[in-house]
């Protein structure tokens, strides 16, 4: 017995019993997490297959599995995805994520899948298997972005900006981003009256230099003589299509014939709602060259606007606050074209 507790009180096997603590707490931890994880993927894959029964049109049980198809099936979902074929591409990923266990692929899918539904305008079967995703990888921020854009299209401001606090957490620069959900915020806010919603929009542009197209836009929806007052003078040309556009009941007559600022003032001789002077010059080169074939006696040019995303090169005929193809909150790049004009005057759609 003596001898026993002689082992006890020898420090080597103090040191074994420790280790074999410690062992026997990360072994066990492993198997839970594991068990976990094997949960949590057994609930997202039975979530997954509540879809699948509605929407596989195709027969997948003739295609025997193998790791080798996963590529050429992944990108043929991304060719269906690309073309506006959801119908196709859904069914194939819904397939690829069920017979694949392989983690890294397996999230990718997950978030092609919630992608696609997206562009499908499926909003609550991509919010729920992202939701899905991230009990699973809370930290991954291209799923975090995806639920981000279907929360702003559900008009759930909040739940966009808690998920911009977890992406600053995750070391993500969201300055922009919490900008854009402010914007929104302000806009559809029930707590503010008008005229706070302008002034709070007016400090935002203020902090947010980006934001003054944006804002000058809404002031004259919102308030036609704060957004007289806010227009900036240095600036008219990023605005010209909403200056050529602006209906008659919005003009403020009085500011543009006493306007010392050329630019504006043309837009509005281009427009011919002052009269001519052949001093005026824009600097712009489509007011200027309307302004010159006016003079000439040639009086039916007239400028088409389209909006150009940075991020992924595609034109669109309206301005948008985020890209309607690749989601990005960059701001357009405004395009304009001379054309002839179309006389609109009796045209009627009955
Ligand atoms: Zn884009």
């Amino acid at each position: 017995m003596d001898n026993v507790f002689l082992s006890y009180n020898d420090p080597l096997v103090s040191i074994f019993i420790l280790i074999t603590l410690v062992l026997s707490v990360s072994l066990l931890t492993h198997l839970f997490g594991n068990l976990k994880k094997e949960k949590q993927q057994k609930k997202l894959e039975n979530f997954l297959e509540t879809f699948e029964s509605k929407d596989c049109s195709l027969d997948f049980d003739i295609i025997p599995f193998s790791s080798s198809l996963l590529q050429p099936l992944r990108l043929l979902a991304l060719a269906f995805q690309k073309n506006g074929e959801y119908h196709k591409a859904i069914p194939l990923y819904l397939y690829l994520i069920k017979n694949n266990h392989e983690k890294s692929y397996h999230d990718e899918f997950l978030k092609e899948l919630a992608s696609t539904y997206l562009k499908s305008g499926l909003m609550a079967r991509a919010k729920s298997t992202l939701v899905s995703l991230l009990e699973i990888s809370p930290r991954d921020t291209k799923a975090l972005y995806l639920l981000q854009i279907i929360y702003e299209m559900l008009h759930q401001y909040k739940d966009a900006d808690e998920i911009s606090r977890s992406l600053k957490i995750l070391g993500e620069d969201t300055t922009q981003l919490e900008a854009h959900f402010r914007f929104f915020e302000i806009l559809n806010s029930k707590s503010f009256s008008p005229d706070e919603k302008t002034d709070l929009l007016i400090a935002l542009s203020s902090t947010h230099k980006s934001f003054y197209r944006q804002v000058l836009h809404t002031l004259f929806k919102l308030d036609v003589s704060k957004a007289w007052e806010f227009i900036d003078d240095k600036r008219i040309i990023e605005s010209l299509d909403i200056f050529w556009t602006l209906p008659a009941s919005k003009i403020n007559f009085d500011i543009i014939e006493k306007t010392e600022n050329q630019p504006l003032k043309a837009i509005f001789m281009a427009r011919e709602i002052i009269p001519y002077d052949k001093n005026i010059k824009s600097n712009i080169f489509e007011i200027d060259t309307i302004l010159s074939a006016r003079n000439s006696g040639k009086n039916d040019i007239d400028i088409q606007f389209n909006y150009f995303c940075p991020s992924c090169k595609a034109e669109f005929p309206l301005a948008y606050n985020r890209c309607p193809s690749c989601y990005s909150i960059d701001k357009f790049i405004l395009k304009k074209r001379l054309e002839q004009k179309i006389e609109l005057e009796n045209y009627s759609l009955l």
